[in-house]
């Protein structure tokens, strides 16, 4: 029998085509934290897992619109695949692509866990953990400053974080595949809005439990 497992274990080295000395904009996501930024149409947007095995919950938004964002959902369902990687069209809600990865030193990303919450965190790990800070929490203040409310947060995709999916479709969480330097070129299709969490999450393996900065580029072709 055919698993996803057996389809798309295999890590996929792109060749790093974009020098970072390149980029137009250039930020370190401390551990723990939120970011987001405006990525144009034609804009590539690198994120780069500077020490390896940290989760990196990111979603998108139609710039123009934000009622048009990121659809996990329909990415599975166009890709017929359920990790993110090399090639991947990231489709939106309404059926549009907003942007493609266009290289992958990792190999395969989850879109179907989610974002940590606090309250998972309490049924998950217990009602000690509810304190703890998480991606919900961040994405809640980043959408905030862009006029949203937790209300337009939606399934989102975890770059760098290992979900094996089972046969029987049961997901676990753990050690990541990626390792320092890793990172994932993604083209922008449509005038989107990035939105990061830097998972903080400490009590399962998404961040070898230990949450560590990230970094981010832009790289604008249009600029020689
Ligand atoms: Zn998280």
């Amino acid at each position: 029998m055919t698993t996803f497992e057996t389809v798309a274990p295999s890590r996929f080295f792109a060749a790093p085509a974009l020098d970072a000395a390149a980029a137009v904009y250039d930020f370190l996501i401390p551990a723990n934290k939120p970011w987001s930024r405006v990525v144009r149409k034609g804009q590539i947007l690198r994120i780069i897992d500077l020490e390896g095995q940290q989760a990196v919950d990111t979603l998108f938004y139609n710039a123009q619109d934000t009622s048009e964002r990121y659809s996990a959902q329909d990415t599975i369902q166009a890709q017929n695949a359920p990790y993110v990687s090399t090639g991947t069209r990231l489709i939106s809600n309404m059926g549009r692509v907003m942007a493609t990865v266009v290289a992958d030193t990792c190999g395969r990303h989850d879109t179907s866990a989610g974002a940590c919450s606090c309250e998972a965190n309490t049924v998950r790990f217990g009602h000690h953990t509810r304190y703890m800070h998480a991606c919900r929490e961040n994405f809640i203040i980043e959408v905030a400053r862009l006029g949203m409310t937790k209300r337009d947060i939606v399934p989102n995709i975890n770059f760098f974080m290992n979900v094996p999916i089972e046969a029987d479709g049961r997901l676990a969480i753990v050690d990541g595949v990626s390792s320092p330097g890793d990172h994932v070129d993604i083209l922008a299709a449509m005038d989107v809005i990035a939105v990061i969490s830097n998972c903080p999450q400490v009590n399962n393996p998404c961040n070898g439990f230990n949450p560590t900065p990230v970094r981010v580029l832009v790289f604008d072709p249009s600029v020689a």
